[in-house]
């Protein structure tokens, strides 16, 4: 590594030392964007990696709510608004009972370099909240919600930031989430959310779009690599949540059979392929568990989860899609799965991989599609849903997917282009950096010093 480099890293690690998932995106990036920094020994004197690293602001405030019972619940809220450089912060709301201020500001990180590889004008922010909506009623959601709102409606705006969903947060959240900022604005701020249900101002297409637009990747990779293609491949997908379903529903659309998926308590295998439609009654309409498959299956198999390593991993399987939630899929895991013979790995989730596991991935030739490139169709059509708000207009369903593949074939020859221009092979991780880092470092430079 450079000496800019290491003394940023450094530095960086000094200040956040608490902050363990911000520190292992920020070495992510860091550690893969060396020839760049290189290259341009100008970006030391202007402090651009100093400023990169620091979010603009971190908003942290009080959520207060009352339950069904009548108790007082109180909650924190963030909002991280990392960087406005090329556009509006954007990125997602996420509602777990996980949420801290690590985990908000490395998907803000994240997100900066997501929003810059879809070619959008879109800057990088997250937010979220400790409130944790299992087991809570449709009334206790949409207090939480109208309470969040309040207090996070003072900093967003359909040209300031745009927040949409994540983890815990679907179509029902951002409704309450609307219906509270439009209440108290007293104006109709269409573009100030996304992900909105289809009969105020959402965009078809943008539910499916993270789920189809993995696929869309992993497609390309899979060609420019031996012209190998998806259909007839084993596929299993971790998480049974947004990204999860579309991303297996485009894969069976595909030709390709996906044998298992789960949740936070264990996984399901369906040697026959799995049933979508039993998956969206159980996850989409009642909010259950996965296990419940087995009720309309009796002939799958329920594997239950232990400890930190998912049992989805054990399974054989040519392509394995990660798509629940960071650091997801371990070195144990991961040498699981190259005993199994996987083939490639595509990141629904936001770095679901541990970093040995990556390094173990690429070490073996495995073919890797980074979380920041290949889950970046959620956010590209969550921007179409902005402009279609801005013109007052809809797109159909099959102009929006036209939009989303052109997008996704994009972010794969950019992450290639920069792979093979820095001599890295088919490390699309290191190349999915450099594409995004050469975009906003040019950027800030422009900007001068703020
Ligand atoms: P959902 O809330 O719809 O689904 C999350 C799924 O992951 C659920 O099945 C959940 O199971 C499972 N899960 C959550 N925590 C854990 C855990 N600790 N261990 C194992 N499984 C877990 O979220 P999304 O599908 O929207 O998001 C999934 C991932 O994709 C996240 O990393 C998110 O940041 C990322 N992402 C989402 C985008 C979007 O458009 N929605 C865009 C880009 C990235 P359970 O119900 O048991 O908790």
């Amino acid at each position: 590594m450079n000496s800019y480099l290491e003394k940023v890293l450094n530095e960086t690690k000094n200040k956040n030392c608490n902050e363990p998932e911000f520190l292992q995106a920020v070495n992510e990036v860091l550690s893969s964007i060396k020839p760049l920094v290189e290259k341009h020994p100008e970006y030391e004197k202007i402090a651009l990696l100093e400023r990169m690293v620091e979010p603009e602001r971190i908003i942290s405030f009080r959520v207060p709510w009352v339950n069904d019972k009548g108790e007082v619940i109180v909650n924190r809220g963030y909002r991280v608004q990392f960087s406005s450089l090329i556009g509006p912060y954007k990125g997602g709301l996420r509602f777990d009972k996980s949420v801290n201020q690590s985990i908000m500001k490395f998907l803000a990180f994240e997100q900066i370099f997501k929003n810059a590889l879809t070619g959008l004008p879109i800057g990088g922010g997250k937010g979220g909240s400790d409130f944790d909506p299992k087991e809570k009623s449709d009334n206790e959601i949409m207090r939480f919600c109208q309470s969040f709102m309040t207090e996070l409606q003072r900093h967003i705006g359909q040209d300031v930031d745009v927040p949409a969903g994540d983890i815990g947060v679907g179509a029902r959240e951002i409704g309450y989430l609307f219906g509270q900022y439009k209440r108290i604005k007293d104006a109709y701020e269409g573009g100030v959310l996304t992900g909105k249900g289809l009969s105020y101002g959402g965009s078809l297409a943008r539910k499916e779009a993270t789920g189809y637009g993995l696929i869309y990747f992993m497609r390309e990779m899979l060609k420019a690599n031996g012209n190998q293609s998806i259909e007839d491949k084993t596929v299993t997908i971790s998480g049974a949540g947004n990204v999860a379903i579309y991303a297996c529903e485009k894969a069976q659309q595909f030709g390709a059979k996906v044998v298992a998926m789960s949740d936070s308590q264990g996984c399901i295998y369906d040697k026959d392929g799995i049933n979508l439609d039993t998956i969206k009654q159980i996850k989409e309409v009642k909010r259950g568990r996965i296990k419940e498959y087995l009720e309309y299956h009796p002939n799958a198999e329920y594997l239950q989860r232990e400890n930190e390593d998912s049992p989805i991993w054990t399974i054989k399987t040519d392509i394995a899609l990660p798509c629940a939630t960071q650091n997801e899929l371990t070195l144990n895991s991961a040498k699981k799965l190259i005993n199994n013979g996987v083939i490639a790995i595509g990141e629904g989730a936001n770095m679901p991989t541990t970093q040995e596991a990556f390094e173990l991935f690429i070490n073996n030739n495995i073919l890797f599609a980074p979380a920041k490139a290949a889950n970046a169709g959620g956010v590209a059509t969550s921007a179409i849903e902005m402009s279609q708000n801005s013109m007052r207009y809809y797109m159909t369903f099959e102009e929006v997917d036209k939009k989303l593949e052109t997008i996704m074939t994009n972010i794969f020859n950019s992450c290639k282009k920069y792979a093979e221009e820095y001599k890295l092979g088919n490390n699309y991780a290191a190349g999915a950096n450099l594409a995004a880092f050469d975009k906003l470092a040019e950027a800030m430079k422009a900007q001068g010093i703020v």
